[in-house]
């Protein structure tokens, strides 16, 4: 058995394992970063186009699927994770978005003390490097660059401009002072390539001496003595390791993989360990409950007197954007899948936007995310932001090399499908504008069959699909189903913090990276402080 030690261990290098490792490791204390996956290496991880080919990799992605479940149409979906150095934000689609300030707003009002959007805004400069926007609101010089996309498609400006027919006023930083209306993406990329929390902040901080990257690390279990989490049991290149800490145990393995280690470790609802044979260390209810995703359906139409991707990525044309993106750093392989949006309301008299409307300048066949149509095509994914289903994920085994179960309960609550027929509706108002029918074809999907609400509920219940955002697995508040406490510590264990997006209480209006990089900043900022004051 090989021991190491170290000062503090972080599980996990994802998006937010990655700024951990990096923030800990500055002023000199040891820190041992453990990644189950490989390095990130491969060529399709840094261009932005190659999501494509990451997104069932056998090897970068630890592919998961749901449970069949009544509410989506007893279809097992697609969940895609990224295993390697960066972690699902090494595989992710790049679009940054913050979140509403509503959102931080709401978290602190549940409980979450410290986490309102004055609380947490400073963390959110300090992790940027944006040139637009308005100082009040954006970072400058932070290790994350965040970019505008500076090779818009004709079809974008169509749908941005259809979307202002339609009512939506364009707003140029949904990052800033208000996220309403329609906007052109903002991404993260430095010059041509991905700039993921591993090739940015982790890239900086490997070179110190006090900084140990494990990878093809899998932790199996905490090392608990009493209520005191003391270390890591992992596994590498097949021979069984240990991690021993002075300080903490850190678990940022994302929503589905901490919960899980907890729940092997001992830590979880009592009664469902007891039933897969797991020994209960401390009764925790809330951990692997409160599951949250968004959930999404795809309006797809076929156009006419437009370039698509579904074009540019095929023959000539393919080989001249590949051309353009070596030589100059632009063009259809810089892009992530989403290059305008829309934030709007579901109902009158809502404080802020329930609904994201992410427009894509290519079509996918039918049930095949990322599978080109060989006509001309664009699509806009219809996202209820803010669900109040939830779901779970449990522990099937104590064996921690078995995936768990994943029922994510999409559009369990009615409420959750009125927002999905609005933003549905909202949608195919955009695509009925008199700009957007210069170049219309016709709606491919769900096409002209689809009409009233029973209809659109049928169609979204057996065509959605996740948009890869899971969340609060671990969620942190003060109420009984609680699993971390605002300074993000383990409910009842001393020396074990969970840091990624599994803390989120309730989820975020847009997509959950950023938010999640916040979090690993301000968990950064927190055990630092703990520190200090345990020393003095
Ligand atoms: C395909 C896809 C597209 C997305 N697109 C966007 C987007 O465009 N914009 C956006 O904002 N969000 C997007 N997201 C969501 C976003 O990437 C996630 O919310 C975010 O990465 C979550 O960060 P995390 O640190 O919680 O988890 P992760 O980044 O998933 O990190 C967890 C890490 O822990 C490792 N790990 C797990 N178990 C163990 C173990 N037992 N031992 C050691 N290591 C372990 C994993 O391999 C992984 O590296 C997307 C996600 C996916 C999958």
């Amino acid at each position: 058995m090989t021991r190491i030690s170290a000062d503090y261990v972080v599980v996990g290098a994802g998006s937010a394992g990655c700024v951990l490792a990096s923030r800990l490791s500055e002023d000199g204390a040891k820190v041992i970063l453990l990644e189950a996956g490989p390095p990130d290496r491969h060529p399709m991880i840094h261009i932005p186009a190659g999501l494509g080919h990451l997104i069932m990799h056998p090897k970068l992605n630890w592919n998961y699927t749901s449970e069949p479940e009544q509410t989506s149409g007893n279809r097992a979906l697609m969940w895609p994770r990224g295993k390697v150095l960066g972690g699902s934000n090494s595989i992710n689609g790049m679009l940054y978005v913050r979140g509403n300030a509503a959102d931080f707003d709401s978290w602190s009002q549940m409980g979450c003390k410290g986490w309102a959007y004055d609380d947490v805004l400073p963390f959110f400069k300090k992790m940027e490097s944006y040139e637009g926007g308005e100082d009040t609101f954006r970072g400058r010089s932070g290790p994350l660059p965040v970019v505008d996309y500076d090779t818009i498609l004709p079809a974008t400006r169509l749908f941005v401009e259809a979307a202002q027919e339609a009512g939506f006023p364009l707003n140029k930083d949904y990052n800033g002072r208000t996220q309403d209306g329609v906007a052109y993406s903002q991404m993260n990329r430095r010059g041509r390539f991905r700039a993921a929390t591993a090739s940015t902040y982790l890239a900086k901080a490997r070179k110190r001496p006090n900084l140990r990257i494990e990878t093809r690390a899998h932790a199996t279990r905490l090392l608990m003595s009493g209520r005191k989490c003391t270390g890591v049991a992992y596994t590498q290149n097949g021979t069984e390791k240990e991690v021993h800490v002075s300080r903490e145990v850190i678990v940022a393995s994302g929503t589905i993989a901490s919960p899980q280690l907890l729940q092997v470790s001992g830590i979880g609802p009592a009664s469902h360990l007891q039933s897969v044979g797991i020994d209960v260390v401390h009764d925790l209810a809330g951990v692997g409950a409160n599951l949250s995703d968004h959930y999404v359906v795809r309006i797809v139409h076929h156009v006419r007197n437009l370039i698509t991707i579904n074009e540019l990525q095929r023959g000539l044309r393919k080989v001249r954007e590949v051309i353009r993106f070596f030589a100059t750093g632009r063009g259809a392989l810089t892009f992530g899948v989403t290059s305008a949006q829309v934030y709007c309301n579901s109902r009158e008299g809502l404080a802020s936007p329930d609904l994201q409307l992410l427009f894509t300048p290519a079509s996918y066949v039918i049930g095949k995310f990322l599978k080109f149509e060989d006509h001309p095509g664009v699509l806009a994914a219809v996202c209820p932001t803010r669900p109040s289903s939830r779901g779970t994920i449990l522990a099937r085994s104590a064996d921690p090399n078995v995936y768990p179960s994943i029922r994510p309960n999409y559009l369990s609550d009615p409420d959750d499908v009125r927002v999905m027929i609005s933003g549905f509706k909202h949608t195919r108002r955009i695509f009925g504008t008199s700009a957007f029918a210069r170049h219309n074809v016709s709606e491919t999907q769900p096409g002209p069959d689809v009409n009233t609400d029973d209809e659109i509920e049928h169609f979204a219940r057996t065509m959605g699909s996740s948009l890869y955002h899971p969340v609060g697995t671990c969620k942190m508040g003060t109420d009984p189903n609680a699993v971390v406490d605002p300074r993000l510590k383990v409910v009842g264990i001393d020396g074990l913090r969970v840091i990624d997006a599994s803390v989120m209480p309730y989820t975020t209006t847009g997509n959950t990276n950023a938010p999640t990089i916040m979090i690993a900043e301000k968990g950064a900022a927190m055990i630092k402080e703990d520190a200090q004051l345990s020393a003095n």
